[in-house]
């Protein structure tokens, strides 16, 4: 006899007892399942709406159940549903990896598939070190990376050693490799004596002073362009981008672009580095690749490291590296319908007044008591709560007031994450205005009730 379905109630109980969620205090879960999603409105298990107003973790481009999304998987699933690269590939993968090519910054010729963000990373950096090793003429000694204070790269070790998120980092300091890491060029919380207008001269002359003193030991330096996202979406000074690509070509050290929270459209451009003319040694993409579908992710790169890693099979020049499921089929199906969509519907277009009216929103809420900046690029915005405007002074973490922002939201029917004191506010990009007015105002009256107190 088949068993009964389990009830709504078994399945919260299990989802609290055995499911063990990623970044989540498990002893205060209270679980939301949810059951089904149209557009940009999540469903729980009660019927009850929630508008997305993070994309599902930033991944969701064209919004959940995308009619063209969805054929396409379904399609993919009545030819094969995987295939390994180890050896072979599906034309589907092939395709994609020839789109990519196409619209990615000039000089980025080649794709190596992964699956998740950190596994895009983790390509990169151990794709920079090899590059050095066998290169002619070899650079065995660049072996060290540049990265920066509050970087987010992803979980896995290599990616962990090149963040610099101290509450999720610092536990694991004793496995991780050193880097060389620089201050976060943000533009808030400017260092002494700096001014807004001379922040990205500042910042790059440290990046400077570093290179000039260390390049011969440097493989890399790894940068999230633009944006520092899970910092708390740090943006960078304009211009930061452009002067760390012609540094590190004078100093003869590679730039990979972690792209994975800004690409795919996120700022506006397709990719983040577009907005400067940058083209990166490496190129990773994750989150939004797929849509927000699958996991699937691409670190993309340029003839000249291919050709470093090229020769006779018994001198090992091959890159030992590679996942199961790197370049599946069903996501590279989805991957490349997202970019069809993206042609379709001129989602860069469309996203202009969507960027405009999020943009109106932030203006207003950066007047409130206790709002210190608010932070944007594209549909990627950032509300920093803090105890004291004028010194900036942030309220303690365990105070929660993002966490309690977003139960208010939550209450209002719109889902919303925050990033420690900031509040985050990064809808698909198929977001309707009203849906956009909505998740912004329960944000703003959010704030309004977790900061009332002081
Ligand atoms: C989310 C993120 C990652 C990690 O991606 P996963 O798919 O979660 O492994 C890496 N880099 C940046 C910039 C990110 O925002």
């Amino acid at each position: 006899m088949p068993a009964q379905p389990p009830t709504a109630q078994q399945l919260r109980d299990w989802d609290r007892q055995i499911v063990w969620h990623a970044f989540t205090q498990m002893a205060e879960y209270e679980p939301l399942l949810i059951q089904r999603a149209e557009g940009c409105t999540l469903i729980d298990l009660d019927g009850r709406q929630l508008l997305d107003g993070v994309s599902s973790l930033w991944c969701n481009i064209h919004g959940h159940r995308h009619p063209r999304l969805d054929a396409a998987v379904r399609e993919q699933l009545d030819q094969v549903a995987h295939v390994t690269l180890l050896g072979m590939a599906h034309p589907v993968t092939v395709q994609l990896a020839k789109r990519l090519v196409d619209i990615a910054p000039a000089g980025l010729r080649h794709v190596f598939f992964s699956d998740d963000g950190a596994t895009a990373v983790e390509v990169a950096l151990k794709m920079a070190f090899q590059y050095w090793q066998q290169r002619t003429p070899g650079r065995p000694e660049k072996t060290c990376y540049v990265s920066y204070d509050l970087a987010y790269h992803g979980d896995t070790l290599g990616s962990v050693s090149v963040g610099g998120v101290a509450r999720f980092h610092e536990m694991f300091r004793p496995l991780l490799f050193d880097v060389v890491r620089l201050p976060a060029p943000e533009t808030y919380r400017l260092p002494p004596g700096v001014s807004a207008a001379g922040a990205c001269g500042h910042y790059l002359e440290q990046l400077e002073a570093v290179l000039a003193r260390e390049h011969p030991r440097l493989a890399a330096v790894v940068i999230e362009p633009l944006v520092q996202a899970a910092a708390g979406m740090i943006t960078h000074p304009p211009g930061y981008l452009r002067g760390v690509r012609e540094l590190t070509r004078r100093y003869d050290v590679l730039l990979i672009a972690d792209e994975v929270a800004v690409g795919m459209g996120r700022t506006g451009r397709m990719f983040a580095c577009e907005h400067e003319g940058v083209t990166p040694d490496l190129l990773c993409l994750a989150k939004g690749l797929t849509g927000g579908y699958l996991p699937l992710a691409v670190t993309l790169t340029t003839d000249e490291i291919w050709q470093a890693f090229l020769g006779d099979y018994a001198q090992s020049r091959t890159f030992f590296h590679g996942h199961t499921y790197g370049g599946n089929p069903l996501g590279a199906a989805a991957a490349l319908a997202t970019l069809d969509v993206f042609e379709e519907e001129r989602t860069l277009e469309q996203m202009v007044p969507k960027v405009e009216r999020l943009a109106a929103h932030l203006r207003r809420m950066a007047d409130a008591p206790h709002v210190g900046q608010v932070r944007q690029r594209g549909l990627i915005a950032g509300i920093e709560l803090v105890r004291d405007r004028p010194t900036c002074e942030p309220y303690p973490w365990e105070e929660r007031r993002g966490i309690r922002v977003c139960q208010h939201a939550l209450r209002e029917g719109v889902w919303l994450r925050p990033l420690g004191n900031v509040v985050v506010i990064m809808p698909p990009l198929s977001i309707r205005l009203g849906e956009l007015d909505r998740i912004c105002h329960a944000a703003e009256a959010g704030i309004r009730r977790a900061t009332e107190d002081g």
